[in-house]
Protein backbone atom coordinates (compact mmCIF):
# COMPACT_ATOMS: atom_id res chain seq x y z
CA UNK A 1 0.00 0.00 0.00
CA UNK A 2 1.73 3.51 -0.97
CA UNK A 3 1.50 6.01 1.86
CA UNK A 4 -1.09 8.88 1.53
CA UNK A 5 0.08 12.06 2.58
CA UNK A 6 -1.40 15.01 2.74
CA UNK A 7 0.73 18.36 2.72
CA UNK A 8 -0.63 21.21 3.90
CA UNK A 9 1.37 24.77 2.69
CA UNK A 10 0.98 27.76 5.10
CA UNK A 11 3.77 29.53 3.79
CA UNK A 12 7.11 30.72 5.46
CA UNK A 13 10.81 30.83 4.26
CA UNK A 14 10.52 27.09 2.48
CA UNK A 15 8.20 28.50 0.00
CA UNK A 16 10.11 32.00 -0.75
CA UNK A 17 11.69 33.24 -3.53
CA UNK A 18 13.64 36.75 -3.86
CA UNK A 19 11.88 39.29 -4.97
CA UNK A 20 14.18 40.38 -7.93
CA UNK A 21 13.69 44.23 -7.31
CA UNK A 22 13.45 44.71 -3.30
CA UNK A 23 15.63 41.90 -2.63
CA UNK A 24 13.50 40.52 0.58
CA UNK A 25 11.67 37.18 0.66
CA UNK A 26 8.26 36.87 -0.54
CA UNK A 27 6.23 33.71 -0.84
CA UNK A 28 5.41 32.31 -3.69
CA UNK A 29 3.34 29.54 -5.56
CA UNK A 30 2.95 26.08 -4.47
CA UNK A 31 3.63 24.46 -7.39
CA UNK A 32 6.78 26.06 -7.69
CA UNK A 33 7.78 24.19 -4.88
CA UNK A 34 7.26 20.69 -5.82
CA UNK A 35 8.99 21.83 -9.44
CA UNK A 36 11.88 22.65 -6.94
CA UNK A 37 11.60 19.13 -5.12
CA UNK A 38 11.91 16.68 -7.99
CA UNK A 39 12.99 14.62 -5.49
CA UNK A 40 9.86 14.05 -3.85
CA UNK A 41 8.97 12.19 -6.76
CA UNK A 42 10.75 9.98 -6.25
CA UNK A 43 8.96 8.73 -2.91
CA UNK A 44 6.46 5.98 -4.00
CA UNK A 45 4.35 8.08 -2.26
CA UNK A 46 0.14 9.54 -3.66
CA UNK A 47 0.86 13.30 -2.00
CA UNK A 48 -2.11 15.70 -2.17
CA UNK A 49 -1.88 19.48 -1.18
CA UNK A 50 -3.60 22.08 0.19
CA UNK A 51 -2.44 25.53 0.16
CA UNK A 52 -3.00 28.87 1.97
CA UNK A 53 -4.12 31.58 -0.34
CA UNK A 54 -2.41 33.16 0.08
CA UNK A 55 1.03 31.72 1.63
CA UNK A 56 1.91 33.53 4.57
CA UNK A 57 4.98 34.44 6.81
CA UNK A 58 4.64 32.83 10.20
CA UNK A 59 4.62 36.23 11.65
CA UNK A 60 0.95 36.79 10.60
CA UNK A 61 -0.06 33.14 12.05
CA UNK A 62 -3.31 33.59 13.74
CA UNK A 63 -5.96 31.08 15.50
CA UNK A 64 -7.85 31.69 12.02
CA UNK A 65 -4.90 30.00 10.84
CA UNK A 66 -4.76 26.90 13.23
CA UNK A 67 -8.23 26.92 12.72
CA UNK A 68 -8.27 25.73 9.07
CA UNK A 69 -5.26 23.76 9.02
CA UNK A 70 -7.16 21.56 12.09
CA UNK A 71 -10.36 21.29 9.53
CA UNK A 72 -7.75 20.76 6.74
CA UNK A 73 -6.26 17.89 9.20
CA UNK A 74 -9.75 16.70 10.61
CA UNK A 75 -11.61 17.00 6.96
CA UNK A 76 -9.39 14.70 5.41
CA UNK A 77 -8.21 12.29 8.33
CA UNK A 78 -9.74 9.29 7.28
CA UNK A 79 -8.48 9.52 3.44
CA UNK A 80 -5.12 9.80 4.36
CA UNK A 81 -1.95 8.12 6.45
CA UNK A 82 -0.45 11.02 7.67
CA UNK A 83 0.20 15.12 7.21
CA UNK A 84 2.92 17.22 6.68
CA UNK A 85 2.41 21.48 7.33
CA UNK A 86 5.46 23.36 5.94
CA UNK A 87 5.24 26.79 8.16
CA UNK A 88 7.57 29.51 8.82
CA UNK A 89 9.72 28.90 11.63
CA UNK A 90 9.37 32.02 13.43
CA UNK A 91 5.45 30.91 15.23
CA UNK A 92 6.45 27.05 14.22
CA UNK A 93 6.39 26.02 17.94
CA UNK A 94 2.93 27.76 18.65
CA UNK A 95 1.01 26.12 16.11
CA UNK A 96 2.80 22.75 16.68
CA UNK A 97 1.24 23.98 20.69
CA UNK A 98 -1.92 25.09 19.01
CA UNK A 99 -2.59 22.00 16.90
CA UNK A 100 -1.60 19.38 19.48
CA UNK A 101 -4.47 20.40 21.97
CA UNK A 102 -6.93 20.88 19.21
CA UNK A 103 -6.52 17.97 17.77
CA UNK A 104 -7.77 15.69 20.41
CA UNK A 105 -7.39 11.67 20.19
CA UNK A 106 -4.69 12.35 17.35
CA UNK A 107 -3.65 8.83 16.23
CA UNK A 108 -1.90 10.14 12.98
CA UNK A 109 1.30 11.92 12.28
CA UNK A 110 0.91 15.36 11.67
CA UNK A 111 4.51 16.95 11.13
CA UNK A 112 5.25 20.21 10.87
CA UNK A 113 8.41 21.89 9.17
CA UNK A 114 10.22 24.47 7.40
CA UNK A 115 13.25 25.83 6.20
CA UNK A 116 15.89 28.18 7.41
CA UNK A 117 16.70 28.77 3.55
CA UNK A 118 14.33 29.02 0.66
CA UNK A 119 13.83 25.77 -0.78
CA UNK A 120 15.33 27.57 -4.18
CA UNK A 121 18.39 28.02 -2.97
CA UNK A 122 21.53 25.87 -3.78
CA UNK A 123 22.18 25.52 0.06
CA UNK A 124 18.74 25.26 0.94
CA UNK A 125 17.70 22.89 4.03
CA UNK A 126 14.32 22.75 2.72
CA UNK A 127 14.77 19.97 0.56
CA UNK A 128 15.77 17.48 2.77
CA UNK A 129 13.12 18.69 5.71
CA UNK A 130 10.59 18.02 3.61
CA UNK A 131 11.84 15.04 2.13
CA UNK A 132 12.62 13.62 5.73
CA UNK A 133 9.14 14.79 6.98
CA UNK A 134 7.33 13.18 4.58
CA UNK A 135 8.90 9.71 5.02
CA UNK A 136 8.18 10.15 9.10
CA UNK A 137 4.76 10.83 8.10
CA UNK A 138 4.80 7.77 6.22
CA UNK A 139 6.51 5.33 8.58
CA UNK A 140 4.28 2.23 10.19
CA UNK A 141 5.12 -0.87 11.80
CA UNK A 142 4.58 -4.18 9.90
CA UNK A 143 0.84 -3.87 11.12
CA UNK A 144 -0.07 -0.92 9.96
CA UNK A 145 0.28 1.81 12.98
CA UNK A 146 1.70 4.42 12.36
CA UNK A 147 4.93 5.41 14.38
CA UNK A 148 4.27 9.08 15.12
CA UNK A 149 0.74 9.49 16.68
CA UNK A 150 1.38 13.30 17.79
CA UNK A 151 1.99 16.43 16.60
CA UNK A 152 6.06 16.50 15.80
CA UNK A 153 8.15 19.38 14.57
CA UNK A 154 10.74 17.72 12.48
CA UNK A 155 14.39 19.93 11.56
CA UNK A 156 17.69 19.10 10.27
CA UNK A 157 18.59 16.29 12.65
CA UNK A 158 16.02 16.09 14.95
CA UNK A 159 12.05 15.43 15.74
CA UNK A 160 10.67 16.85 18.57
CA UNK A 161 7.52 16.53 20.43
CA UNK A 162 5.65 19.69 18.86
CA UNK A 163 4.26 21.58 22.28
CA UNK A 164 8.08 20.94 23.88
CA UNK A 165 9.53 22.44 21.02
CA UNK A 166 11.12 25.60 20.77
CA UNK A 167 12.93 27.96 17.84
CA UNK A 168 16.38 28.37 19.30
CA UNK A 169 18.09 29.88 16.38
CA UNK A 170 17.58 32.29 13.82
CA UNK A 171 20.41 30.94 12.00
CA UNK A 172 21.35 27.64 12.40
CA UNK A 173 19.74 24.53 10.30
CA UNK A 174 19.03 23.13 13.73
CA UNK A 175 16.49 25.61 14.54
CA UNK A 176 14.41 23.87 17.23
CA UNK A 177 15.38 22.14 20.51
CA UNK A 178 13.16 20.60 23.06
CA UNK A 179 14.29 21.61 26.38
CA UNK A 180 12.71 19.49 28.75
CA UNK A 181 12.08 16.57 26.30
CA UNK A 182 14.09 13.96 24.54
CA UNK A 183 13.88 13.98 20.83
CA UNK A 184 11.20 11.75 19.39
CA UNK A 185 13.72 11.11 16.51
CA UNK A 186 17.36 11.74 15.24
CA UNK A 187 18.26 11.93 12.08
CA UNK A 188 21.16 11.30 10.40
CA UNK A 189 22.32 8.70 7.82
CA UNK A 190 18.91 6.87 8.72
CA UNK A 191 15.68 8.43 10.57
CA UNK A 192 16.31 6.74 14.63
CA UNK A 193 13.07 6.90 16.64
CA UNK A 194 12.87 6.96 20.40
CA UNK A 195 10.26 5.06 20.95
CA UNK A 196 9.80 5.37 24.32
CA UNK A 197 9.78 9.18 24.01
CA UNK A 198 6.68 8.88 21.30
CA UNK A 199 3.25 9.22 22.53
CA UNK A 200 1.40 5.60 22.92
CA UNK A 201 -2.28 7.02 21.92
CA UNK A 202 -5.19 4.45 21.73
CA UNK A 203 -5.70 3.92 18.14
CA UNK A 204 -9.71 3.70 18.71
CA UNK A 205 -10.78 7.09 19.61
CA UNK A 206 -12.23 9.00 17.13
CA UNK A 207 -10.60 12.34 16.19
CA UNK A 208 -12.10 15.05 18.02
CA UNK A 209 -11.19 18.59 16.93
CA UNK A 210 -11.92 21.62 18.97
CA UNK A 211 -11.79 24.88 16.87
CA UNK A 212 -12.25 27.40 19.97
CA UNK A 213 -9.66 29.41 21.23
CA UNK A 214 -10.27 32.12 23.36
CA UNK A 215 -7.68 35.15 22.87
CA UNK A 216 -8.16 37.20 26.50
CA UNK A 217 -5.06 36.20 27.14
CA UNK A 218 -1.70 37.59 27.83
CA UNK A 219 1.79 37.03 29.05
CA UNK A 220 3.95 39.20 31.47
CA UNK A 221 7.58 39.16 31.54
CA UNK A 222 9.42 39.57 34.76
CA UNK A 223 12.19 41.66 34.93
CA UNK A 224 14.15 43.99 37.62
CA UNK A 225 12.78 47.18 37.34
CA UNK A 226 9.26 46.19 36.65
CA UNK A 227 7.08 49.09 38.51
CA UNK A 228 3.52 48.86 39.84
CA UNK A 229 2.48 51.21 37.40
CA UNK A 230 3.02 49.33 35.01
CA UNK A 231 2.63 45.82 36.38
CA UNK A 232 -1.01 47.14 38.00
CA UNK A 233 -1.95 48.09 34.58
CA UNK A 234 -0.80 45.28 32.52
CA UNK A 235 -3.07 43.11 35.15
CA UNK A 236 -6.26 45.42 34.66
CA UNK A 237 -6.27 45.13 31.13
CA UNK A 238 -9.93 44.60 30.28
CA UNK A 239 -11.24 41.27 29.31
CA UNK A 240 -8.01 39.27 30.12
CA UNK A 241 -8.87 35.75 31.45
CA UNK A 242 -5.59 34.23 31.29
CA UNK A 243 -1.96 35.24 32.30
CA UNK A 244 1.23 33.53 31.39
CA UNK A 245 3.63 35.11 34.13
CA UNK A 246 7.28 34.25 32.86
CA UNK A 247 9.30 34.48 36.27
CA UNK A 248 12.50 33.48 37.17
CA UNK A 249 14.24 30.66 37.84
CA UNK A 250 12.64 27.43 39.46
CA UNK A 251 9.27 30.24 39.53
CA UNK A 252 10.33 32.68 41.94
CA UNK A 253 9.26 36.81 41.68
CA UNK A 254 9.53 39.57 43.92
CA UNK A 255 8.54 39.29 47.35
CA UNK A 256 7.61 43.47 47.58
CA UNK A 257 4.14 43.82 49.44
CA UNK A 258 2.79 45.40 46.50
CA UNK A 259 3.74 43.00 43.94
CA UNK A 260 2.34 39.80 45.70
CA UNK A 261 -0.91 42.05 46.55
CA UNK A 262 -1.18 43.09 43.02
CA UNK A 263 -1.08 39.42 41.86
CA UNK A 264 -3.21 38.04 44.90
CA UNK A 265 -6.23 40.67 43.50
CA UNK A 266 -6.02 39.65 39.93
CA UNK A 267 -6.51 35.76 40.60
CA UNK A 268 -9.28 36.85 43.73
CA UNK A 269 -11.00 38.79 40.48
CA UNK A 270 -10.83 35.55 38.66
CA UNK A 271 -7.95 36.16 36.08
CA UNK A 272 -5.79 32.18 36.08
CA UNK A 273 -2.33 33.36 36.43
CA UNK A 274 -0.12 30.41 35.08
CA UNK A 275 3.42 30.58 36.26
CA UNK A 276 6.55 29.57 34.03
CA UNK A 277 10.20 30.13 34.05
CA UNK A 278 11.92 32.38 31.81
CA UNK A 279 15.10 29.76 32.20
CA UNK A 280 15.08 27.56 28.57
CA UNK A 281 15.36 24.37 30.37
CA UNK A 282 14.08 23.07 33.56
CA UNK A 283 10.98 24.13 35.33
CA UNK A 284 8.86 25.96 38.10
CA UNK A 285 9.52 24.49 41.84
CA UNK A 286 7.62 26.85 43.85
CA UNK A 287 8.45 25.16 47.15
CA UNK A 288 12.32 25.64 46.41
CA UNK A 289 12.75 29.16 47.41
CA UNK A 290 10.52 31.65 49.69
CA UNK A 291 10.05 33.60 47.01
CA UNK A 292 8.59 30.83 44.79
CA UNK A 293 6.70 30.20 48.14
CA UNK A 294 5.03 33.26 48.22
CA UNK A 295 4.04 33.58 44.67
CA UNK A 296 2.60 30.46 44.86
CA UNK A 297 0.20 31.29 48.00
CA UNK A 298 -1.49 33.95 45.68
CA UNK A 299 -3.17 31.08 43.72
CA UNK A 300 -0.68 31.41 40.76
CA UNK A 301 -0.96 28.34 38.87
CA UNK A 302 2.45 26.31 38.75
CA UNK A 303 3.27 26.01 35.05
CA UNK A 304 6.05 23.02 36.16
CA UNK A 305 8.29 23.13 32.60
CA UNK A 306 5.96 23.67 30.17
CA UNK A 307 6.97 25.73 27.38
CA UNK A 308 6.23 29.09 26.78
CA UNK A 309 4.44 28.66 23.47
CA UNK A 310 2.40 25.56 25.23
CA UNK A 311 1.65 27.75 27.89
CA UNK A 312 -0.03 30.39 26.44
CA UNK A 313 -1.55 28.33 23.24
CA UNK A 314 -3.05 25.47 26.19
CA UNK A 315 -4.55 28.74 28.11
CA UNK A 316 -6.15 29.71 24.72
CA UNK A 317 -7.64 26.19 24.47
CA UNK A 318 -9.31 25.55 28.02
CA UNK A 319 -10.78 28.66 28.21
CA UNK A 320 -12.10 28.04 24.48
CA UNK A 321 -13.21 25.13 25.69
CA UNK A 322 -16.05 27.42 27.83
CA UNK A 323 -14.15 26.48 30.93
CA UNK A 324 -14.65 28.94 34.26
CA UNK A 325 -11.32 30.24 35.81
CA UNK A 326 -11.46 27.34 38.26
CA UNK A 327 -11.78 24.72 35.69
CA UNK A 328 -9.39 25.81 33.57
CA UNK A 329 -6.64 26.35 36.61
CA UNK A 330 -7.66 22.71 37.70
CA UNK A 331 -6.98 21.67 33.63
CA UNK A 332 -3.86 23.36 32.97
CA UNK A 333 -1.70 21.24 35.81
CA UNK A 334 -3.05 18.03 33.96
CA UNK A 335 -1.47 16.93 30.86
CA UNK A 336 -3.13 17.06 27.58
CA UNK A 337 -0.86 16.09 25.04
CA UNK A 338 2.38 14.96 26.90
CA UNK A 339 3.22 18.48 27.22
CA UNK A 340 4.18 17.96 30.97
CA UNK A 341 6.90 16.10 32.31
CA UNK A 342 5.24 15.01 35.20
CA UNK A 343 3.41 12.33 33.18
CA UNK A 344 5.76 11.98 30.38
CA UNK A 345 3.59 9.41 28.18
CA UNK A 346 -0.01 10.97 29.14
N1 LIG B 1 9.75 34.76 8.79
C1 LIG B 1 9.73 33.38 8.33
C2 LIG B 1 8.46 32.73 8.84
O1 LIG B 1 8.38 32.37 9.97
C3 LIG B 1 10.92 32.66 8.82
C4 LIG B 1 10.98 31.21 8.41
O2 LIG B 1 10.19 30.69 7.69
O3 LIG B 1 11.91 30.57 8.84
O4 LIG B 1 7.52 32.58 8.08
Amino acid sequence: MRPKILIIYTGGTIGMIEDPVTKSLRPFDFSHLMENVPKVKMLDYDIDNIQFHPPIDSSDMNVEHWQLITRSIADNYDSYDGFVVLHGTDTMAYTASALSFMLGNLNKPVIITGSQLPIGEVRTDGEENLITALQIAADRSEDGIPTVREVAILFENYLWRGNRATKRSADNFNAFKSNNYPALAKIGLGIHFDHDALRKNKSELELMPSYALDTNVMAIDLFPGLNKEVLCHMLATPGIKGIVLRTYGAGNGPTWDWFIDAIRKTVERGVVILNVTQCVNGGVHTNRYLAGDILAATGVISGHDLTFEAAITKMMFLFGLGLDAQGVARRLSEPIAGELSQHPHA
